[in-house]
């Protein structure tokens, strides 16, 4: 029986968690839920899987919490703090980190200095203090499973090889839903247009990250602190299907890839169960049907957001914060029509140019470079209103 913290148990990734641990409830015990605001969804999630410790972000919906499922649930907790006690105190032996976002960072960053096995979805982490979290990993000894697709695919790829015979990782993308379209029609893109993600069911953030490629970008860094390898080590092919999930290029031009039919399932129950494979329920793979599986290279002008990515890891120490911070604040102002959606890499891009990079000695420096950049794009996102206003 493995016990389990779920963090952003509401979320895509976290309902779909629940799933895996439904059809194995001989394999899998929940000891700790954290969630957003769906707190009916959370209370459902209570009842159904009785978890010790909840979370949720704040007191006032801790309070609303309690009034829901009354004295006899479990403990809740609220805040930052709350999250940390559900990820390192509680006696989970692996913490799934499905929270989106920075708001991720610290609880996975405490899970893993208590020596949890980890099963990573928050890429956010990994790009905002890679160097740190790898430093911790190592130190504390706990097991880190990558839960995105791409990074699954790689981690299954290099199994039984070694790193010294890597040529290169190629991250494939679907493209999102805005694949082959010209700078003239990415103007009028409206949050709807950009929420209808061809291949992939997600939370709203990520499905945005996919329409402007920065979710790939996030995936480059995510992938080069992973992986220990060069970003000039890590390629990304279009790749329509989503069924080549990733591959591995070795010096001897072999490539080893892993393919599948487009479901969190397989590399999330891959995650949770490794070395072992959990037999699931989905659709095979026919490639007879399929027919063909299509491969270019991505369109770099049209979606800047992958080369600021790269930007941002050659420039180092507190870079990838403040692109991650400057994303998050744009994707929001986009959702909420503030800002279009060739805004969004203007907006990271003037946060990126307009930061004092520093050398990451610790969380503090990280906190501090998003804070700084989520107050910088915010100013731009008032002089692009204001603009648009004049
Ligand atoms: P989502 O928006 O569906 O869910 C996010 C979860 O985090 C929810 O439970 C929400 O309540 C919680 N949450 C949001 N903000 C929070 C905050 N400030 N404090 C505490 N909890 C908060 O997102 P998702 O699609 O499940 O993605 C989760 C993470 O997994 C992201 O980092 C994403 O990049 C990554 N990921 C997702 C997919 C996917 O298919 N959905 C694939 C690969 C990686
Ligand atoms: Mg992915």
């Amino acid at each position: 029986m493995k016990r389990l913290a779920i963090l952003g148990s509401t979320g895509s990734i976290g309902v779909s968690t629940l799933e895996i641990v439904a059809e194995y409830p001989d394999r899998f015990q929940v000891v700790a839920l954290t969630a957003g605001r769906n707190l009916a969804l959370l209370e459902e999630q209570i009842n159904r899987f009785s978890p010790a410790i909840v979370a949720v972000p704040d007191q006032e919906n801790a309070r609303l919490l309690e009034e829901r499922i009354g004295a006899s649930g479990p403990e809740v907790l609220y805040g930052t703090a709350g999250l940390i006690s559900c990820a390192a105190e509680s006696p989970a032996e692996m913490v799934v980190s499905a929270i989106v976002g920075a708001a991720g960072l610290e609880p996975t960053l405490a899970a893993i200095e208590a020596g949890r096995d980890i099963a990573l979805a928050n890429k956010e982490t990994l790009v905002i203090a890679g160097e740190l979290v790898m430093a911790t990993v190592a130190r504390s000894g706990c097991k880190l499973f990558p839960v995105d697709s791409e990074h699954s695919a790689i981690y299954q790829s290099l199994a039984g090889h070694r790193k010294e015979d890597v040529r290169r990782l190629i991250l494939t993308a679907s493209g999102g839903p805005f694949r082959n379209w010209s700078i003239e029609d990415l103007c009028g893109v409206t949050p709807k247009d950009a929420l209808a993600h061809p291949n992939w069911t997600m939370g709203r953030k990520i499905t945005i990250d996919s329409a402007t490629m920065m979710n790939k970008g996030l995936e480059v860094i995510e992938a080069h602190w992973l992986f220990d390898l060069s970003i000039d080590k890590i390629a990304v092919h279009i790749h329509p299907e989503s069924i080549v999930h990733s591959m591995v290029e070795y010096v001897d031009g072999a490539v080893m890839a892993q393919l599948g039919i487009p479901d969190m399932k397989t590399p999330i129950a891959y995650a949770l169960s490794h070395p072992e494979r959990l037999a699931l329920d989905l659709p095979p793979l026919d490639l007879c049907r399929l027919g063909k599986l299509h491969f270019a290279a991505p369109d770099r002008k049209c979606f800047p957001c992958l080369d600021l990515a790269y930007e941002a890891i050659r420039r180092g120490g507190t870079t990838p914060a403040v692109l991650n911070a400057a994303n998050e604040v744009a994707v929001e102002a986009f959702l909420q029509e503030k800002v279009g959606f060739l805004d969004i890499p203007r907006i990271i891009s003037l946060a990126m140019d307009g930061h004092s990079c520093t050398t990451v000695a610790g969380l503090e420096e990280v906190l501090a470079a998003d804070a700084w950049a989520r107050q910088r794009a915010e100013s731009v996102i008032n002089d692009i209103q204001g603009a648009s206003y004049a």
